[in-house]
């Protein structure tokens, strides 16, 4: 390997400019060229590359988002788009590649290494938390961080005002944001995707919250909770419970914004360097992951197959416990 590219697709995250410059000093240090791909597998098709230096990734170690762009590209999944990318790639002599994103990014690039043989090394980046191979993915941590000081607010006017807060935050499929903000933002409740809350059951822990004497009460209600969101969870409580007035607050895209916080920083930075270095050694379609406090590669075939359930047991029950 002489050249390898760099790119970031699907959703952004803070933390992947952090394990951009990991990937382009540890391979220039190594005695790679390296180049950066812009937009992802839509510059891929452009040949919208980059010739990186040390240098062009000072000072942005800080930044949340992505200095390469990201997009989604609906012509890349075609065998076409997938054999005209990879021309690209070869004519400008990129012998490998380093993908930062989610699934859909680590389907891409499985499926660029199995048609036409170029190695691949994926790094799980998302806000979401919910791919296997990785405890924690690239901007998990920020993302909650965010949440928590929007729940921190929240809590001063809820309060003064003897308020019941709903708030959403972002997870679709994965309650992962929702259950560590619940838990490190205080709240009395948490509905989430991968669990069936019934309402009824939601108004009988806040009416005995309200007996208890609480004077207000915070409930996060994941994006993808299957009670459809959390105007619609306040609208069916607000029928059966009056004894608070009740506000929503959907806090939306500024979760993914920011500085990345010291956690992301590190562990972009060790997927970034472990990334590389494994395609020094040979290796070929892996997930580079964090597993308690290492570094494991993931074949990504497993990685893409498996689906594994990160809500911890004891958070869970923590929820119910803590709120009394
Ligand atoms: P994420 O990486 O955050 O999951 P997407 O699902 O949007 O985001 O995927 C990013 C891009 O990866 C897509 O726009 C597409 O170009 C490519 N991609 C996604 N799924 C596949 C697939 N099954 N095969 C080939 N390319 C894919």
């Amino acid at each position: 390997i002489k050249k390898i590219g760099v790119f970031t697709s699907g959703g952004d995250a803070p933390g992947m400019n952090a394990c951009i410059r990991a990937v382009v000093r540890t391979a220039i240090h190594d005695g790679l060229e390296v180049v950066g791909i812009r937009q992802g597998y839509q510059g891929m098709l452009e040949s919208n590359f980059w010739d990186m230096s040390a240098r062009d990734v000072g000072n942005i170690i800080h930044i949340g988002g992505t200095i390469l762009k990201t997009a989604r590209c609906l012509e890349f999944k075609t065998p076409e788009g997938t054999k005209k990318a990879y021309d690209n790639l070869r004519s400008y002599g990129i012998d490998a590649l380093v993908a930062i994103g989610g699934d859909g990014t680590a389907n891409g690039a499985s499926r660029l290494s199995l048609t036409h043989g170029i190695p691949v090394m994926c790094i799980p980046g998302t806000i979401d938390n919910d791919l296997y191979g990785s405890d924690f993915t690239l901007g998990f941590d920020t993302a909650t961080n965010t949440v928590i000081e929007a729940i921190d607010k929240i809590r001063d006017t809820a309060a003064s005002h003897n308020r019941l807060f709903f708030i959403e935050v972002m997870g679709r499929d994965s309650g992962c944001i929702a259950l560590r903000a619940g838990i490190a933002g205080g709240s009395e409740a948490v509905l989430l995707p991968e669990r069936d809350t019934a309402i009824d059951e939601l108004i009988e822990k806040l009416s005995s919250h309200a007996n208890n004497h609480k004077s207000s009460s915070i409930v996060i209600v994941a994006e993808g909770d299957k009670n459809g969101g959390a105007y619609h969870v306040a609208e069916r409580v607000k029928e059966k419970f009056d004894f608070y007035d009740s506000k929503v607050t959907i806090l939306g895209h500024l979760q993914r914004g920011g500085s990345p916080s010291s956690f992301d920083r590190v562990l972009a930075s060790r997927l970034g360097f472990a990334a590389v270095r494994a395609l020094l050694n040979g290796k070929d379609r892996q997930m580079v992951g964090l597993r308690g406090n290492a570094i494991v590669l993931t074949p990504l075939e497993e990685a893409l197959h498996f689906s594994h359930f990160k809500l911890e047991d004891d958070l869970l029950e923590m929820i119910n416990v803590l709120s009394i």
